[in-house]
């Protein structure tokens, strides 16, 4: 039984003041939320902060990224050790505007992802299609090309207990919300492409849809057979859409 998972993805917005709130307002909500993992993604800077406010709590702390060596002239870049050293748990990885706006390849994603195992984070894979691909028919090859370059470099075992992220990115910030018919398809193809290499590891595997999830959607999104629940960017902003995120995906 795969255990739903709900991640906000703040993105860079926050202040210590502003994130001392939504923390607050979480905590205050968490007692509602029993089946759901619930994980925050801070910016950087805030990683220590956070960690210590999720201190003594069920919520799971993350990174937005990491970097695909361990130590080093790697000016602005940070390890998955020193990652771990301030609390995170998880780290996304591969998020399409990383991929977008800072040329992240796919190679270079399944560095990071590899980098992440190997010191004991647990990554939150993103992939997805853009509109153009999506209009053209290839949502699916775009999904299997991202998802192949970390199978090549880990192998399919690499994904046992993981998470990944389906993430339309024609649906990310814009509102424009995938049905639960479009994500379940997507996911079914990402579940079934891995059932064939290896049924446990699919089994397991835990697949988030995001773009444009909210209170009002959720429940129908995440009540889909393949989908595990979400990565929810703006919707994360406010405990209160969180928490009713959470609550819909009890
Ligand atoms: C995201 O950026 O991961 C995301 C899903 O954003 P939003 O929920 O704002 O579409």
């Amino acid at each position: 039984m795969r255990q739903v998972m709900v991640a906000g993805n703040w993105k860079m917005n926050g202040s210590s003041d502003s994130i001392k709130e939504l923390m607050a307002g979480i905590k205050d909500g968490l007692a509602a939320i029993s089946k759901a993992e619930v994980v925050v993604c801070p910016p950087a800077v805030y990683l220590p902060r956070v960690s210590g406010a999720a201190d003594g709590t069920s919520i799971k702390v993350g990174s937005q990224n990491i970097c695909d060596e361990d130590s080093g002239a790697f000016t602005g870049e940070i390890s998955a050790n020193m990652l771990k050293d301030v609390g995170c748990e998880y780290a996304i990885i591969g998020h399409s505007e990383r991929r977008a706006l800072y040329g992240e390849s796919d190679d270079l994603v399944a560095k990071r992802f590899a980098a992440a195992r190997r010191n004991g984070i647990k990554p939150i894979f993103c992939i997805g299609e853009s509109l153009e691909e999506r209009e053209s028919g290839i949502t699916n090859d775009v999904c299997s090309r991202q998802i192949d370059a970390v199978i090549a470099l880990e192998g399919v075992e690499a994904l046992a207990d993981g998470v990944i992220a389906y993430e339309p990115i024609w649906a990310i910030g814009t509102g424009k919300v995938a049905t639960p018919e479009q994500a379940q398809e997507v996911h079914a193809f990402i579940r079934g492409k891995i059932a064939a290499l290896n049924a446990d590891v699919a089994d397991g595997l835990r697949i988030l849809y995001g773009g444009s999830m909210n209170p009002g959607n959720a429940k129908e999104l995440i009540g889909q057979k393949d989908i595990d629940g979400g990565l929810i960017g703006g919707a994360s902003l406010k405990a209160e859409d969180f928490l009713a995120i959470c609550q819909a995906a009890e």
